[in-house]
């Protein structure tokens, strides 16, 4: 049974203490994962156990137990996501183009890089990072990426002082007694 509920999968996973304890898990999960059929990566808190342990089966499948990302390239890249936990959505995220990962019951670090002519790269590296992020209680659309609203024009404060003009007189006063008179047209912002 994979969890749908937003709120039970923004909770924070405890670590591991035991490697067998976390490869267990991850046995639990690939077995999961291999249900699902379409699913390339699942997290523990995703069936349930708030534990850090993952799965990515992309090109081989890989248990991660306590994994942690040690290195993040600065470039980003954009990537089509959907989620084992919301199944029919699709979000637009933006993932590190390359990471290192360490985990315990790996020796050494790992590395997952998009940078690379075979686009399984791509999926195991944003995978990894989805996954990594269901641990700390991040899901797919916290990292959606949104393009940037139109800066709001700046608002004038009610006690902010401000130049006026009807073309002849000008005034200096407060926004708030100077609003009116602007706003019947006959005064307008004095620019400097
Ligand atoms: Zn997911």
């Amino acid at each position: 049974m994979i969890i749908t509920e937003i709120k039970k999968l923004q909770t924070i996973c405890e670590r591991v203490s035991l490697v067998e304890e976390g490869e267990e898990i991850g046995a639990q999960l690939l077995k999961e994962l291999t249900e699902t059929k379409q699913g390339i990566g699942l997290a523990a808190n995703q069936i349930g156990i708030n534990k850090r342990v993952c799965v990515v089966n992309v090109k081989e499948p890989l248990v991660l137990v306590n994994p942690r990302i040690v290195e993040k390239s600065e470039e980003q890249f954009m990537f089509a996501e959907g989620c084992l936990s919301f199944p029919g959505k699709h979000v637009r995220t933006g993932r590190y183009t390359s990471v290192t990962v360490e985990a315990d019951n790996h020796e050494g670090k790992l590395k997952f890089s998009a940078d690379s002519e075979d686009i399984n790269d791509a999926f195991e590296c944003a995978c990894v990072q989805h996954e990594i992020d269901h641990l700390d209680g991040i899901t797919m659309f916290d990292r959606a990426m949104i393009a940037q609203p139109h800066r709001a024009p700046e608002k004038i404060g009610r006690n902010e002082r401000v130049t006026i003009t009807d073309g002849k007189e000008t005034k200096e006063l407060k926004w708030k007694k100077a609003q009116p008179l602007v706003e019947s047209g006959d005064w307008e912002m004095a620019s400097v």
